[in-house]
């Protein structure tokens, strides 16, 4: 039985030290935690996560922080959306425990210097539009597992990528984390669940669910061994409107290397509607 309060009862720690006093009361009444790494502006997909934690683990943090080092100098960092008030509140309902919020100067503060580069995994794909990305990610993340000590973290499948990369990481590092994968929440349309979805304009808005609609038909083309399944794929996109395609590619579902006979494949793609950059991947085999 849950008496947990699913109310405004959620508590906020803003450095380290509040983090992990709450964490360690809880432990020493013996319960599990988990994490939910988030950067905000939180939708039904992270509180997907959140819901998934809350069955795997007695006690719920999340973390909010929009983490500076993984967004390159062209990118969104001072636009990206931020809406602390209305993410408390939403963690408060879905039953969160605790929410961690720490500042920039918490994260890094002066004289920061350390980076984790998670090798070859993170030079594909994303890693080739974003070089430094998932250094970025790694990084913080691994900040995240030691400040927290979490039993198990949740990270969407949504960032495919970010998910293998972390996976990798922990196995490299001998980091006492489990790692669980929570499936793409998205909307009725297909389109998956992202804060910069708010970036599109309603004409935007509306050509934005074709790139899960592509990504399913080259994932049937590619299971049906269609060599040109890939570059269909940015014909179609290219057609519907976006305006340029980084990359639809089919990998190994875990390596993100070529694909191998007689393992999971599954086609990643990443594709920008107007200035905004949309990504989504799908199992080449149907669930
Ligand atoms: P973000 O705040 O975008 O860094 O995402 C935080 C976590 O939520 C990451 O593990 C994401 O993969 C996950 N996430 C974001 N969007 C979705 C979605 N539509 N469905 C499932 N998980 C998601």
């Amino acid at each position: 039985m849950d008496n947990r309060p699913a109310g405004p009862g959620i508590t906020v720690a803003r450095n380290v030290a509040e983090l992990r006093r709450a964490i360690a009361s809880w432990r020493k009444g013996g319960e599990s935690v988990a994490l939910v790494p988030t950067m905000g502006a939180l939708h039904a997909g992270h509180l997907a996560l959140v819901a998934r934690a809350r069955t795997l683990a007695a006690r719920t943090v999340a973390s909010i922080f929009v983490n500076p080092t993984q967004f390159g100098p062209r990118e969104d960092l001072s636009r990206y959306p931020r809406d602390p008030a209305g993410d408390m509140a939403k963690l408060a309902a879905a039953g969160c425990d605790l929410v961690f919020m720490p500042a920039v100067a918490e994260m890094y503060p002066e004289g920061f210097s350390a980076r984790i580069e998670p090798g070859p995994i993170g030079e594909l794909l994303e890693g080739r539009f974003r070089p430094g990305h998932f250094a970025g990610v790694a990084t913080v993340v691994a900040k995240l597992f030691a400040q927290a000590q979490p039993d198990v973290a949740l990270f969407g499948e949504k960032d495919y990528q970010q998910l293998q990369v972390i996976r990798r990481l922990v196995r490299d590092l001998d980091i006492p984390v489990r790692i669980e994968g929570v499936p793409t929440v998205r909307e009725a349309d297909g389109l998956a669940l992202s804060s910069r979805n708010a970036y599109l304009s309603p004409a935007e808005r509306r050509i934005a669910p074709k790139l899960h609609v592509t990504l399913a038909e080259v994932a049937r083309r590619a299971r049906q061994g269609e060599p040109e399944a890939a570059a269909r794929g940015i014909e179609a996109l290219l057609h519907a409107g976006f305006a340029k395609v980084d990359y639809i590619e089919i990998c190994d579902a875990e390596t993100l290397g070529p694909p191998v006979t007689g393992r999971k494949a599954r086609v990643l793609a990443a594709a920008w509607l107007g200035a905004t950059r949309l990504i989504d991947n799908l199992a080449v085999e149907p669930a």
